[in-house]
């Protein structure tokens, strides 16, 4: 008994630094950032709430919430539709989830991720695609949508190619790239060709960004930067 017991609190203290591990950044305004997993979510203060910026992996989103800390969710501006940025957005009921209209036929199964990486991966999982559970409310946001929320303006900026509805969304001068805009050694890149539907269409699709303004970017895999 005494050895199931310690085994237990074994398992807990692990679970515990399993979170503690979880990497959260700090960015301006009050945004915060989390990765447990490996996509990031980002928590961005309104008034009256907050606003999410993609959800992360975590079934529960218990990182998420830690972030949220209690404040009301407004909606949920997703970037893509790859399980890693949306995973815990069904966890949010009916609360309006944003997602470049292109991508929604992917969230239901009616489309299929073109990477290398994801081909291997139906390979070997019964030529399936990683689908989390559906988020309740869809709203199609094509490029050029602007969404009110708490006072803050969102602007959606259609960047296709690591998924046909990949989106950035822009609040004032923060960028939220996903994986369509991401910081690199070699200034604002896509994420590594094997995971992109059209790696040339995700690299041609950055131009678009040269006139827009922003001086943060804020991405899927490595966090905040200054850029500009
Ligand atoms: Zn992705």
């Amino acid at each position: 008994m005494f050895a199931l017991r310690f085994m237990g609190c074994l398992l807990s203290a692990l679970l515990l630094a399993v979170s503690a591990c979880a990497q959260r950044v700090e960015g301006p305004y009050g945004i915060i950032g989390g990765r447990v997993a490996d996509g990031f979510f980002y928590v961005v203060p309104v008034m009256g709430g907050v606003v999410l910026v993609d959800t992360g992996e975590e079934p529960n989103g218990a990182s998420l919430r830690s972030a949220i800390a209690g404040r009301a969710v407004l909606a949920i501006l997703v970037t893509h539709a790859h399980h890693d940025h949306y995973a815990s957005a069904s966890t949010f009921g009916d609360v309006p989830c944003y997602v470049g209209p292109a991508d929604i036929d992917r969230m239901r199964g009616l489309t299929q991720h073109q990477g290398a990486a994801q081909r291997e991966y139906r390979a070997q999982n019964g030529g399936r695609d990683r689908l989390p559970p559906l988020p309740v409310r869809l709203i199609p946001a094509p490029g050029g949508t602007r969404v009110t929320l708490g006072g803050a303006d969102f602007e959606a900026i259609a960047l296709p190619g690591h998924t046909p509805g990949s989106t950035a969304w822009r609040m004032g001068d923060v960028l939220f790239g996903g994986d369509a805009a991401m910081n690199s050694s070699t200034g604002i890149s896509p994420i590594d060709d094997r995971f992109s539907d059209d790696p040339a269409a995700a690299r041609a699709a950055l131009g678009r960004l040269d006139s827009v303004p922003f001086v943060w970017l804020a991405d899927g895999h490595v966090g905040i930067r200054r850029v500009r």
